[in-house]
C-alpha cells in the first residue's frame, strides 16, 4: 500500500474528510495523500456515496411512508370489492344452477332426487337473499368508517412528515 508520497493514511481519517470532520491543516495532509494514492481515493469515494446515500435516506423513508398510505386508501377499499364480488359471484352461479337446473336440463328433473334437491337449492337462495338485505347497511357503515380512518391515519402522517421536513 506504500506509495511515493508516504505511507497509507488511517482510514479513519478518510471517513472523516468524507464527513468534512477534519482539521484544515490535516484535510490538506490527507488530500494530498489521495492525490498519489489510489486505494485511499477508492476509500474515499466510496466514503463519499455512502454518505450520500444516508443523507436521502429519511427523506426517502417519510415518502415512502406516504406512498404507503396512499396505496392503501384504495387497497382497502377494492379488497371489500373483491369481497362483494365474491358473493355476488357465488349467488350468481347459485341463481343460474337452478335455472339450469330448472329449464334447459329437464332430464334431470325425471331423476327421483332433484325435486329435494331443488328445494334446496331455491331454500339456498332465499337464505343468501336474506343474507344480501342485512349486510348491505352494514358493509355501508363499514366503508364510511374505512374511509374516516383513511383520512386520519393519512392526515397525521401527513402533518408528521411535514414537521420533519421542516426541521431538516
Ligand atoms: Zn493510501
Amino acid at each position: 500500500m506504500s506509495r511515493p508520497g508516504g505511507s497509507c493514511r488511517d482510514p479513519k481519517e478518510i471517513f472523516e474528510l468524507a464527513d468534512r470532520g477534519l482539521p484544515p491543516e490535516q484535510e490538506l495532509e490527507v488530500r494530498a495523500h489521495l492525490d498519489h494514492c489510489p486505494s485511499c481515493k477508492k476509500l474515499y469515494e466510496e466514503e463519499l456515496e455512502l454518505s450520500a446515500h444516508m443523507g436521502t435516506l429519511e427523506v426517502g423513508e417519510a415518502r415512502s411512508v406516504c406512498r404507503e398510505v396512499a396505496m392503501a386508501l384504495p387497497t382497502r377499499l377494492v379488497g371489500v370489492r373483491i369481497l362483494w364480488a365474491g358473493l355476488a359471484t357465488a349467488l350468481l352461479v347459485t341463481v343460474s344452477l337452478a335455472l339450469s337446473l330448472d329449464g334447459t336440463n329437464p332430464a334431470a328433473l325425471v331423476v327421483g332426487s332433484v325435486g329435494a334437491f331443488w328445494g334446496f337449492v331455491s331454500g339456498l337462495a332465499d337464505v343468501a337473499e336474506a343474507f344480501l338485505v342485512a349486510v348491505e347497511p352494514a358493509l355501508l357503515v363499514a366503508f364510511g368508517i374505512g374511509a374516516v380512518l383513511d383520512l386520519l391515519i393519512a392526515g397525521v402522517v401527513f402533518s408528521v412528515s411535514r414537521r420533519r421536513a421542516r426541521e431538516a
